[in-house]
């Protein structure tokens, strides 16, 4: 029998999971059914527990739901406790396993597929949200020399700061700060706040960008956003969107569901939107 999987959101008709996935089944040569599930607000619990009930074996978790799903969990990840919150799960019997590969994602399209090492660097990001927190650990696995992260409101960025320290014992340097108070200039620049999907520019001086600097904006699909844009014209010629996060947070969902990685290129190909 064809093995079932859902994302599951409110709204979820712009996902591109089902997309992704019937891609990497295709490329693996894996029998799975993959759709969308639309989950009334407050109806969380008794939509996973309808689609378990019948036969499903996985799902992607999309706003708003990544809390309902922590807390649905009956096993958590490392990765999903430290984030705080659940992208994907797997039914086992009575077990919910749990885990958030966001951050995973991100670290593994910076490295492999921007080719852009963290180790050493100094790194910069914007935003003190959920993908800032999922970031947290797989940024600061690689070893990078100083971690900033800046936010709006600024308690966020020192409330994490102060709990990636804890994490990591203080072995990388994290900081927090407003935007009016960073200072020095960065090797990687990430803009995981939520700005580009209201086509805002966070009031950062153009000043941090190194001259050989990545800038990578986590929001995916917009073009060049003003973030993007100020990197530019700041002098960075590197710039990146979060498509290839997204294609391997769903990569890493799938290779632990089936037991085999799917490649990401030919989707990244597919749903990249060129940075004009
Ligand atoms: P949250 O809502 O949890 O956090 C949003 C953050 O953005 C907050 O820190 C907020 O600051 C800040 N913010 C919002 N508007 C502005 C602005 N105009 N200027 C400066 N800062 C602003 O969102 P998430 O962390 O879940 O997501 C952040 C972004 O990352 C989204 O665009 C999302 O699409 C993207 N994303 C991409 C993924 C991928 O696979 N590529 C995966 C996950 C997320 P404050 O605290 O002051 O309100």
């Amino acid at each position: 029998m064809t093995d079932r999987y859902a994302v599951i959101g409110n709204p979820i008709a712009q996902s591109k999971s089902p997309q992704i996935h019937s891609a990497f089944a295709k490329v693996t040569g894996q029998d799975i059914d993959y759709t969308k599930l639309l989950a009334p607000l407050g109806g969380f619990a008794a939509a996973v527990d309808a689609f378990r009930a019948a036969g499903g074996r996985g799902m992607n978790v999309t706003a708003p739901f990544k809390l309902d799903a922590f807390a649905y969990a009956t096993d958590l990840a490392p990765s999903a406790q430290m984030a705080g919150a659940v992208n994907a799960l797997k039914f086992e019997g009575d077990k919910v396993h749990a885990e958030n590969f966001d951050g995973v994602g991100l670290v593994r399209d910076l490295v492999h597929n921007l080719g852009c090492p963290i180790k050493g660097r100094r790194v910069l990001i914007l935003g003190a949200g959920g993908a800032t927190r999922g970031a947290l650990l797989p940024l600061l696995a690689e070893q990078p020399a100083e971690l900033v992260i800046v936010n709006r409101t600024v308690s966020k960025a020192q409330a994490l700061a102060a709990l990636a320290q804890q994490h990591q014992s203080g072995k990388v340097p994290v900081h927090a700060a407003a935007y009016a108070d960073v200072v020095g200039v960065f090797d990687v620049v990430l803009n995981a706040s939520s700005s580009s999907l209201t086509a805002e520019l966070p009031p950062l001086p153009p000043s941090v960008f190194s001259p050989d600097c990545l800038a990578y904006d986590l929001t995916y699909g917009k073009g060049l956003t003003p973030f993007l844009k100020l990197a530019q014209q700041a002098g960075v010629t590197r710039l990146a969107d979060g498509v290839g996060m997204l294609a391997e947070q769903a990569a890493e969902a799938f290779a632990w569901w089936r037991g085999v990685r799917p490649d990401t290129a030919g989707v990244i190909q597919q749903l990249t939107v060129p940075l004009v």
